[in-house]
């Protein structure tokens, strides 16, 4: 029951169809009586002697003409049945992501990403097949079974038929037993199923460290060992499965065994004809499907409510941040300000930021400094609105950021991560993947700002070049460059610098910066770097430790208080003065 009411809205979408579907394959049951009762006559015919080649021709022609509207009638019924299983799975897999594209981190750390592609195979296959397969095995139970009840007490014996049917609340044991059976162990496999998933993405995407850690022989160890578990799972679920068949067919085959003994007894005592019992067993051997059909239908409503249920489960989670109920439309964001924001990861108890406070003005840039860890990547995702916050923290345009719809602060805002994210596409699509509409000449303008147009003239085909997953076939810099010219592109009112020049050699950074400096005066910056030297132009800068601010000012204020950023400046700057 819980499979419809999880799929109510599909039903009421295409109930046309299923009533067409189950009103043929009524119709189709009901034809498919008609040989045996046909067969039972010429058998009493041709015992008393009655059999004329006229009236046998005529049998014989009207089995010919049923069969052939047999075979169109079953071809319209499958067709309109499966081609909802095909439609609902379709239709589940495109909500699936569009629900995915919808969540924020937190999302993605409670469900793995094997999960959500068994989701996308298995389950939704399982789904589809309750949908088609289920519905026809369900119908073909019901109309199957009363259909030849009715005909046997209407046209043989009641007495017969209850004596045949004796075996048969067995049957609803053994298929209730085995249908449990099933369904526990195919949640169990689908989450093994889900685990290896997730070992083998590992696996392959890791396979570069792997080798060069010599961990090879672990890791396909490790791959066995849950290869196996899947096997086994699986295996349990196909025994449960296989016992279906051979379990109905013994209890029918008892049937059988009643329906012939008793019936010759009723043919000696003159109480039903020859002719009767040959169609009584037809009869009976035409519940077989039926019964195995239930069979079936339980497997498989088993399967599907499971599903299902992980379907329900995925799809009616909700983005851990909202737009607010009420929102305010702000024009452009003329500032940016933080008061006294203290903010933990979800799930995790040691804050990440602590009474963090600062203003921007548009057109400002801001810099972040801190050792590893100290929170500056977490400060800047706060301007994604990824995470929840508590309200009047954040504020664009003086107005707090709850009451700002979230569409229109991600227009705002243009993201270089901390760590690259690049499509096995070419590389002018990775470039505009933020403005797919962009121009040549917008793209030329953003790759040269990026200082990437040579790196572009020395690929095979340029900008057509395929990079390859996560862009392999680029070194570390030039994939970041990438990601800038990306970010680049869109020519956001804020642009948001994670460390994104940590692999480029100085002197190209300091080049991308100055042309950065240029060409979005008037736009809002906010850069975070391990080299002070990136940052030593911003408008304020921000020092952090453990989540706080520590020490704030420009450049100069921060060199003549001394202090972390003092030190780490000259450092570096000793550093930079011996490489050269
Ligand atoms: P780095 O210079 O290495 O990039 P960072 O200053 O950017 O460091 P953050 O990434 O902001 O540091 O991390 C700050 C703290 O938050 C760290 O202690 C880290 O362990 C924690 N943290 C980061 N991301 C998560 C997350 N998704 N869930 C829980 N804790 C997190
Ligand atoms: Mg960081």
């Amino acid at each position: 029951m819980s499979f419809v009411i999880k799929l109510k809205w599909f039903f009421k979408q295409r109930w046309k169809s299923y009533v067409v579907a189950i009103t043929i394959m009524t119709i189709v049951t009901l034809l498919t009586m008609i040989p045996p009762i046909m067969i039972g006559n010429i058998v009493d015919q041709i015992g008393e002697n009655k059999l004329t080649s006229e009236s046998l021709t005529k049998t014989v022609l009207l089995l010919l003409f049923l069969a052939i509207l047999l075979y169109i009638l079953v071809f319209t019924w499958i067709t309109t049945l499966f081609r909802n299983s095909a439609l609902v799975e379709s239709i589940l897999r495109k909500k699936l992501l569009t629900n995915l594209t919808k969540m924020t981190p937190g999302f993605f750390q409670r469900n793995t990403t094997g999960d959500l592609m068994a989701l996308a195979t298995n389950d939704v296959l399982a789904i589809g097949q309750t949908a088609g397969f289920g519905v026809m095995t369900l119908v073909n139970t019901i109309v199957g079974v009363s259909v030849v009840v009715i005909m046997m007490v209407s046209l043989i014996s009641y007495k017969l038929m209850l004596a045949a049917f004796i075996p048969l609340p067995f049957l609803a044991l053994v298929i209730n037993k085995l249908g449990k059976n099933v369904r526990v162990n195919f949640l169990e496999a689908q989450a093994s199923f889900g685990k290896m998933n997730d070992q083998a993405l590992e696996s392959i995407s890791g396979m570069r460290v792997i080798r060069s850690y010599v961990q090879e022989e672990n890791d396909i160890a490790a791959f066995d060992h849950v290869t196996t578990e899947v096997l086994n799972k699986n295996r349990k679920v196909a025994i449960f499965n296989a016992l279906f068949q051979p379990s109905i067919s013994l209890i029918v085959g008892l049937s059988v065994a009643i329906g012939i003994s008793y019936g010759s007894y009723l043919v000696i005592q003159n109480e039903i004809s020859l002719g009767d019992l040959i169609t009584f067993n037809i009869f009976l051997g035409m519940l077989i499907w039926p019964m195995i059909a239930f069979g079936e239908f339980i497997n498989v409503l088993q399967r599907g409510s499971a599903s299902a249920d992980r379907m329900d489960n995925i799809l009616s989670q909700q983005p851990d941040v909202k737009n607010g109920e009420v929102t305010t439309t702000v024009n452009a964001p003329l500032s940016i300000e933080m008061k006294n924001l203290t903010f933990h990861y979800p799930g995790s108890t040691a804050n990440s930021l602590e009474q963090v406070s600062f203003r921007l003005e548009r057109g400002q840039t801001l810099g972040i400094v801190g050792r590893t860890g100290s929170g500056k990547s977490t400060l800047l995702k706060q301007l994604l609105r990824q995470y929840p916050i508590d309200n009047e923290k954040l504020f664009i345009s003086d107005i707090p950021v709850e009451q700002i719809s979230l569409e229109q602060m991600k227009s705002w805002v243009s993201y270089v991560p901390q760590e690259h994210m690049l499509l096995s596409k070419t590389l002018k699509e990775n470039i505009k993947l933020g403005k797919p509409n962009a121009t040549q000449e917008e793209i030329d303008r953003a790759i040269k700002m990026a200082s990437f147009t040579k790196d572009v003239s020395r690929m095979a085909d340029g900008l057509e070049t395929v990079i390859g997953e996560q862009g392999v076939m680029l070194s570390g810099g030039q994939k970041q460059r990438v990601a800038i010219a990306r970010a680049l592109l869109l020519d956001a009112e804020i642009l948001i610098l994670d460390d994104s020049l940590s692999a480029v050699d100085a002197k190209t950074e300091n080049i991308i910066l100055h042309e950065i400096r240029n060409e979005r005066a008037g736009k809002t910056t906010l850069i975070t770097s391990h080299r002070l030297s990136a940052v030593s132009h911003a408008d304020w800068i921000l020092v952090m430790n453990e989540g706080r601010v520590i020490a704030e000012g420009t450049h100069e204020e921060l060199m003549f208080h001394g202090g972390w950023y003092k030190e780490q400046w000259e450092h570096q700057q000793m550093e930079a003065s011996l490489d050269d």
